[in-house]
């Protein structure tokens, strides 16, 4: 079996499950019935947001219609309120499939970040400052709400 076939399989123990089952903490920026918007812990740049699918999803092959639907609406609430809070137009979205193409966890999920393709940061290196993360989502979700 190839490194990808192992892959294909849906962990229900990833990080990602953990945070839909309310089994770990983290920083809450929107949520629906379908979707979930939260700061990345690791972030590549100033107000990293991850959106991810309440569907069992390893990668883009796995993600159902309606949830992709569901996560680009997301996706651009998102967005949307990053270019608002952080006061910049130039949003990457980004989303890797397969640990060969960097892909760290295994529930699909779209990366938002406030940077340019020239000043990206390192993936998932750093940990950021959890009261500035807190401060972020409680922006980001203001403005989403408003
Ligand atoms: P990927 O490598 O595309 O699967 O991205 C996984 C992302 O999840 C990385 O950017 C990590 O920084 C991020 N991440 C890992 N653990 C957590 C966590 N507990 N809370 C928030 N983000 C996380």
């Amino acid at each position: 079996m190839t490194q990808a076939n192992q892959e294909t399989k849906y962990d229900d123990n990833n990080i990602f499950a953990k945070m839909l089952n309310g089994d770990i903490p983290y920083h809450k920026v929107f949520e629906d019935d379908k979707t979930l918007a939260f700061m990345d812990i690791m972030p590549q740049a100033k107000g990293h947001v991850l959106v991810i699918p309440k569907q069992k999803a390893v990668d883009l092959v796995d993600l159902e219609p309606e949830y992709a639907a569901a996560v680009l609406m997301t996706s651009k609430k998102v967005m949307q309120a990053q270019r608002q809070v952080f006061e910049r137009e130039g949003i990457i979205q980004m989303q890797l499939n397969g640990s060969q193409a960097g892909q760290t966890v295994f529930h699909y999920h779209v990366h938002l970040i406030p940077s340019s393709i020239h000043e990206l940061g390192r993936h998932a290196v750093t940990q950021a400052d959890q009261g500035e993360l807190a401060e972020m989502a409680k922006k980001l979700a203001e403005v989403i709400n408003a």
